[in-house]
């Protein structure tokens, strides 16, 4: 959800990538405080020393009154996140489970609650490879480890099978009457709470009968295929059927790995390994909806790397735990049957496959903490790079929120060069820009300009125009997705033409004087807005308070294409990455410093 969508997309020509400094007109205020002389300055200076004791003579008098600030607490719904890995279109019509650590030994089967509790239905296997299938007729494909429905392999496991009448209240009984059965496998069937035997497994109704006939069993039975949402487990590869599962759409098999020493146990899934256990449903009678039932602490722990380095610096990825751990626990129920996915539609989240050193000891510093603001989650946006400044959510999205507000940052600027894409440019012609917006309702385009910065110097609106004088223009996060550039901050600057015919003045840059065409300046108003330099005589205050021409600005004309030269990667809204990397690494910045600076006003809890 962090990252950008590119809808809306134009095509970008992508020309040369090269630094653009971009220019502020400084105007210089000096506020002139009234200089204190020697005496005054002694006295004021002793009275308030003798105010500032009497304050803490105060303080240490009052019992009980305490000068730091009580921890806040915070207690999530859950500790438990529940983690959509293959649902809808990725359901599977086999899962596998093995065993990744040297801590687990088989696993145990049941459901999960609505706590998110595991409760046992008394079975559980010793068996550290098993498949879980829907109950169908599936045969096993060695090549790629799974199974699939039909009928063709040598290893085909049937989906008819004898089930005897009689009903169990437990496992263990169901199971000792299926053990007694040596000529064929049996094994135990959960069906709505009650526990039944279930003989053999053929793949037509016609097979399981005449068995059955050959058997000569004793009590009554039926023959019995797969119902729309039972499963099976199987003993990866092999026929052999562990278990049976079946609770019509209001239980899901719970499968936990079992820790024989009490360590945290880890398990294969399709090629990832994961902490916690699993959940497996068949949503409308479809293939497996698979989910992990993952402790909040270890889902972050497997979302961290993928969201930042795992070897960038410990504070930043301290501040990113927070951010990836406020982000879950503010999403409970977003999916419909889990909390979150494993994409960028909520965060990356792959178990430990990538995680390191760094990365975990950041979320263990961290443990339990979350962000609020005003009392509740905070929502922590965050991008790459700011490229300069962040923006206020009212300027890119639509609700003003009072932690989301705009901040020059200064830390970026020092590692720029370091930052993959932190500059970037294109060029469009007028004809490319035509083309472009034909569907606009525009036609010749003869300018593009920003027409409105915010107060942060990044991009609200931008205008074309069209020969006819008529003109288009898109503000907020349209300033960027409209043509798909990295970030809302940039410049336009016409190329070709007469170019104008402004006077030049000097400028302030962050580091230098240099000279400028006040026709590509731009002028704040009492709002914070920038726009550019109106056409005509341009006056500026003085030092001395008196009103002077300062030159003559003219827009260009002519212009046969623009440079659209800008810095930053992302939507400009909360925490920079970089931004966080650099404070960590070169300014000794802790975590809670970090998310301080980005995001104004938020509390950390339970520190
Ligand atoms: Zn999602």
């Amino acid at each position: 959800m962090h990252y950008d969508t590119d809808y809306g997309k134009l095509n970008r020509n992508m020309k040369t990538e090269f630094c653009f400094s971009r220019y502020h007109i400084n105007i210089g205020m000096s506020i002139s405080v009234g200089a204190l002389k020697g005496n005054q300055m002694k006295k004021k200076l002793v009275k308030f020393v003798t105010a500032l004791l009497s304050v803490m003579m105060l303080l240490l008098l009052l019992p009980g009154l305490s000068t730091t600030s009580s921890a806040v607490s915070y207690t999530p719904s859950f500790q438990t996140v529940k983690v959509g890995l293959f649902y809808g279109s990725s359901a599977l019509s086999s899962a596998n489970l093995e065993n990744a650590s040297g801590y687990g030994s088989g696993y145990r089967f049941g459901y999960y609650d609505d706590y998110r509790e595991f409760q046992s239905i008394g079975a559980a296997t010793g068996e550290t490879a098993i498949s879980i299938l829907r109950d169908v007729n599936m045969y096993y494909d060695s090549s790629s480890n799974r199974y699939y429905a039909g009928t063709s392999g040598s290893v085909v496991v049937g989906c008819f099978h004898i089930q005897l009448e009689t009903a169990y209240s437990d496992y263990s009984t169901a199971k000792s009457a299926a053990d007694s059965f040596t000529s064929v496998h049996a094994f135990v069937k959960y069906s709505y709470g009650d526990y039944y035997v279930c003989v053999g497994e053929y793949t037509s109704e016609a097979d399981a009968r005449s068995a059955a006939d050959s058997l000569s069993i004793a009590q009554g039975f039926s023959i019995t295929s797969g119902g729309q949402y039972t499963m099976c487990v199987v003993s990866t590869g092999t026929d052999t059927i562990l278990l049976e599962f079946e609770h019509g759409t209001g239980r899901w098999l719970g499968v936990e790995p079992i820790s024989t020493n009490g360590e945290k146990t880890l398990t294969w899934t399709r090629g990832y390994k994961y902490y916690g256990g699993f959940q497996f449903g068949r949503f409308n009678g479809g293939d497996l909806t698979v989910i992990n039932f993952v402790d909040m602490e270890d889902y972050v722990k497997g979302v961290l790397p993928y969201e930042m380095s795992a070897d960038w610096p410990l504070e930043a990825l301290k501040a990113q735990a927070l951010s990836a751990r406020t982000y879950a626990a503010a999403n409970f129920y977003a999916h419909t049957g889990f909390d979150v996915c494993t994409t960028e539609c909520c965060q990356v989240y792959r178990g430990t496959n990538s995680s390191g050193y760094n990365s975990d000891l950041a979320v263990e510093q961290t443990k339990g903490q979350y962000l609020l603001y005003d009392g509740r989650l905070a929502t922590t946006y965050y991008m790459s790079c700011d490229g300069g400044a962040t923006e206020n959510s009212e300027n890119v999205w639509s609700a003003a929120l009072g932690y989301l507000v705009g901040v020059e940052d200064p830390y970026e600027a020092i590692i720029a060069d370091d930052i993959p894409g932190y500059y970037w440019s294109y060029f469009y012609s007028n004809e490319e820009l035509t083309r472009e917006f034909s569907g606009y309702g525009i036609g010749d385009v003869v300018n593009f300009e920003v027409s409105e910065y915010t107060r942060m110097g990044n991009v609200y609106k931008i205008t074309l125009t069209d020969s006819d004088g008529k003109s288009i223009s898109f503000t907020k996060e349209n300033v960027r997705l409209v043509f798909g550039f990295p970030s809302i901050r940039y410049t336009v600057t016409p190329v070709g033409g007469s170019g104008g015919s402004s006077s030049s003045v000097y400028m302030n840059s962050s580091s230098t004087t240099t000279t400028g065409e006040l026709s590509s300046s731009y002028a704040i108003s009492s709002t914070g807005s920038a726009s550019p330099i109106p056409s005509g005589k341009v006056y500026a205050v003085v030092g001395g308070g008196s009103v002077e021409e300062v030159g003559t600005s003219e827009a260009s004309s002519g212009a046969t294409g623009y440079k659209i030269s800008g810095s930053g990667r992302g939507h400009n809204i909360g925490m920079s990455q970089w931004g966080a990397y650099s404070m960590a690494k070169y300014y000794d910045k802790t975590y809670d410093e970090i998310l301080e600076f980005y995001f104004k006003g938020i509390t950390i809890t339970n520190r």
